[in-house]
């Protein structure tokens, strides 16, 4: 092999696909996939990483690798896997690649002196591996003389067994002297051992108890078990169905046939409560991955999974780029959360990532939520994926019951505060018997809508069906999927009422609420002014826990993770901001949210009750969450879908430009969108430029432009050759996000 391909870390389009490289004589047998090498670029010298390699070049005038370092960083299934989340998600390889090195392995350039002059050397980067000394007996029968005292009592604390260098030092003092005498004599022996960083056990609490499978867990086990590799099953179940429990089964299954599963969920539940589950059942057979751990701790963690140590591994979003060896299973627990999706470059969604490496590995996928997303129930619909329903909670309580409040009627009837007389009266009863409540309040819109508070009016765009977005300057409304532009009326245009008001209230004006009606009433408030710093959620939910009766107030980042049996109340106090962030997904959102909070009532033996405040009773998610029947939002929300163009039924792309100077930014987007609407096949369409509904974020301008393709088109492909040759100009970025989560 004499050339290398390789790929610069470099962020221009242009560089985005690998440049040849001649491999010295000297370097040639240092050369393979994954290794970091310094090259030439111009006048400068990169980084570099080796994607292949090959016996003769198409390129012309090759210059030469001038350093490599030995460590490989990725093997071939690790840049397979990287160059096709670069080409699906229209990202720069470079980008693509670091997800599936291990954290914090890539090198950087220095300069280093030579000869008088100075030339640029790789170095490694500073996460190192951690050794454990261990001392242990080798010769039992030596009594130390009777001076040497501390040789006695190191030898007593190793009679049990081997010890740490560093808890003996813990627990005796100084005792380097005393184990070099004994290591001298031959008495014990020293050995070094890799210290695994990030290895803590789980709460004390977590029981490990294996649970008599309910026929239906039985069903769904089954079902994983036989289907054919490579392939998904669905597991759809409420909160406390028993889905947890059936991948703790799956993964022992798969543990007792030697391979190795991964299981990830959304950040914000990977809590020691989650990790505390999954150790309790496999040990220190559990390496856990997510943005809290420090570097080292990563590192480790990510080498326990690598070298098959660890062979369950937990984590966020990214734990899906672990090296696994044996992988067999998959679990993707709330398959439908935002999460999933990252919101930088390479934007990917964990879940479609992961169905590409369950084909293409055959591994099998296991996607579990108590509220599919429309894109996942498609395809159980087409009979592509396997569905298995939990339909019930495993403990017999009874499921909540929902009551809807129509909070124009009570605006009518002269109630205006923010709590219904309904909720009102239930947290009467809360304070009275001293029990617990929930109250959910939506974060505020980031941008504001206009609401008329009579008959829940809200203004829509005619061709998109979302709602418009209030801008104060102007007093206009505004789409920003399309840029329709209409003056806000001054009355409610549907019933007249001059109450068309800006919607929104913050969760410090509703615990100022509580505190001078329910005097007495301790309140725990959860957002994210509360919860910031390390911990800061865990904190707030222990105080609420150590609570014998109070009211838990918070934004959504409270429906996730919240398992305590003695909930009675859950109040929703504005389900209508959902409902109308400028977004396809609203409706979806809105249900999903509202189940995720039903969810939390009445976990114990007391049957809990839900009290939903809204201006719009009867839309499609609140009515289906009223109805405990899922299957009314679906049906509606499916035929909107596929009349308007919306995903699963199409394929978008939302490019977003941006940058400090609004008329360069406008003319960028004009531009992009004319090259686009020339480049698209006939049956692919593009819509804007228009404002982002963020428009502005920190003086930065943004624009966007959406492309819609059919389902399954190369969109991410199109988009990278469209972009590796278009110029947006000076301080203007371009951000493409394939298969958007929203539209922000
Ligand atoms: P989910 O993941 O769907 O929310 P879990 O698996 O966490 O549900 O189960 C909810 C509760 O029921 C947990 O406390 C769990 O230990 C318990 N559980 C699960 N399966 C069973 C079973 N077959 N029998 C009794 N208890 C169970
Ligand atoms: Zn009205
Ligand atoms: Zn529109």
């Amino acid at each position: 092999m004499t050339v290398a391909r390789v790929i610069v870390d470099v962020k221009t389009r242009a560089l985005a696909k690998p440049l040849d490289y001649a491999i010295p004589t000297v370097l040639e047998s240092r050369v393979r996939v994954g290794v970091p090498v310094l090259v030439p670029l111009g006048a400068r010298r990169v980084v570099g990483y080796v994607v292949d390699t090959a016996a003769v070049s198409d390129q012309a005038a090759l210059r030469e690798l001038e350093d490599v370092l030995d460590e490989s960083l990725f093997d071939e299934a690790g840049r397979d896997l990287a160059l096709w989340i670069a080409q699906e998600y229209a990202a720069h390889p470079i980008d693509a690649l670091r997800l599936v090195m291990p954290p914090g392995s890539a090198p950087s350039l220095v300069r280093v002196s030579a000869q008088g002059g100075s030339t640029w050397a790789l170095r490694k980067p500073t996460v190192k591996a951690l050794e454990d000394r261990v001392v242990e007996v080798i010769e039992a029968g030596y009594t130390p003389p009777g001076h040497a005292r501390l040789q006695r009592s190191v030898l007593d604390a190793l009679r049990a067994g081997p010890v740490l260098m560093s808890e003996l030092r813990a627990e005796l003092g100084p005792v380097s002297a005393a184990v070099k005498a004994l290591q001298a004599r031959g008495v014990v022996r020293v050995t070094s051992r890799r210290h695994w960083r990030g290895l803590k056990s789980g709460p004390a609490g977590a029981s490990g108890v294996r649970h008599e499978l309910t026929p239906a867990q039985d069903r769904a086990l089954l079902r994983i078990r036989t289907v054919a590799a490579g392939s998904v099953v669905v597991l759809d179940g409420v909160t406390g169905s028993g889905k947890t429990e059936v991948y703790l089964r799956a993964i022992e299954e798969v543990l007792d046939a030697g391979g190795s599963a991964l299981v990830l969920v959304p950040e914000i539940s990977l809590t020691p409560q989650t990790v505390g589950r999954f150790r309790a059942r496999f040990g220190d057979q559990v390496a856990v991955l997510h943005s809290r751990l420090s570097d080292g701790e990563r590192r480790d963690q990510w080498d326990l999974a690598a070298c098959g140590r660890a062979r369950v591994v937990v984590g966020a979003r990214s734990a899906l780029f672990a090296r696994i060896p044996g992988l067999r299973l998959i679990v993707i627990d709330e398959e439908h959360e935002s999460s999933y999706k990252q919101g930088s470059a390479p934007r990917y969604h964990a879940r479609d990532v992961a169905c590409h490496v369950a084909a293409t590995r055959g591994v099998t996928l296991v996607l579990g939520s108590a509220t599919p997303s429309l894109e996942t129930r498609e395809r159980v619909l087409t009979g592509e994926w396997s569905h298995v329903p939990l339909p019930a909670r495993v403990t017999a309580a009874p499921p909540p019951v929902v009551e809807v409040v129509d909070m124009g009627e009570e605006f009518k009837g002269g109630n205006r505060s923010m709590f219904s007389e309904a909720l009102s009266c239930a947290l009467d009863a809360v304070q009275d018997h001293a029990r617990k409540a929930v109250l959910f309040l939506n974060r505020r819109g980031f941008a504001s809508f206009l609401l008329c508070r009579e008959c829940g009016f809200v203004p829509e765009c005619p061709s998109c069906s979302v709602s418009l977005t209030y801008h104060e300057q102007g007093s206009v409304l505004r789409c920003h999927h399309c840029g329709h532009q209409e003056p806000a009326p001054r009355e409610c245009p549907r019933c007249s009422s001059p109450y068309l008001r800006r919607f929104g209230a913050g969760t410090q004006r509703v615990e100022a609420e509580l505190a001078s009606r329910w005097p007495g009433l301790p309140v725990v408030r959860m957002d994210a002014d509360t919860t910031s710093g390390k911990g800061g959620h865990e904190r707030a939910l222990m105080a609420f826990e150590a609570l014998t009766s109070g009211v838990l107030l918070g934004t959504q980042m409270i429906a996730k993770g919240l398992d305590y049996p003695d909930i009675d109340l859950v109040g929703v106090m504005n389900a209508d901001t959902t409902m109308h962030i400028p977004d396809f997904r609203a409706t979806e959102r809105t249900f999903q949210m509202l189940e995720q909070v039903a969810g939390r009532a009445g976990r114990g033996d007391v049957q809990g009750r839900v009290i939903i405040q809204t201006y719009w009773p009867d839309h499609p998610a609140v009515v289906a969450v009223a109805a405990r029947d899922p299957g009314l939002l679906y049906r509606t929300e499916r035929e909107s879908r596929l009349e308007l163009g919306y995903p699963p039924f199409k394929r978008l792309a939302n490019i977003v430009l941006s940058g400090p100077d609004a008329q360069g930014v406008r003319a960028a987007s004009a531009r992009l969108a004319t090259v686009l609407q020339e480049q698209i096949p006939s049956d692919w369409d593009v819509r804007g430029p228009a404002d982002a509904p963020l428009s502005r974020i920190k003086n930065v301008y943004r624009r966007h432009v959406l492309v819609r393709a059919p389902t399954g088109a190369p969109i991410g492909i199109l988009l990278g050759d469209v972009l590796a040759s278009f110029t947006a100009g000076q301080g203007v970025s371009v951000a493409p996000d394939v298969d958007p989560f929203d539209l922000l």
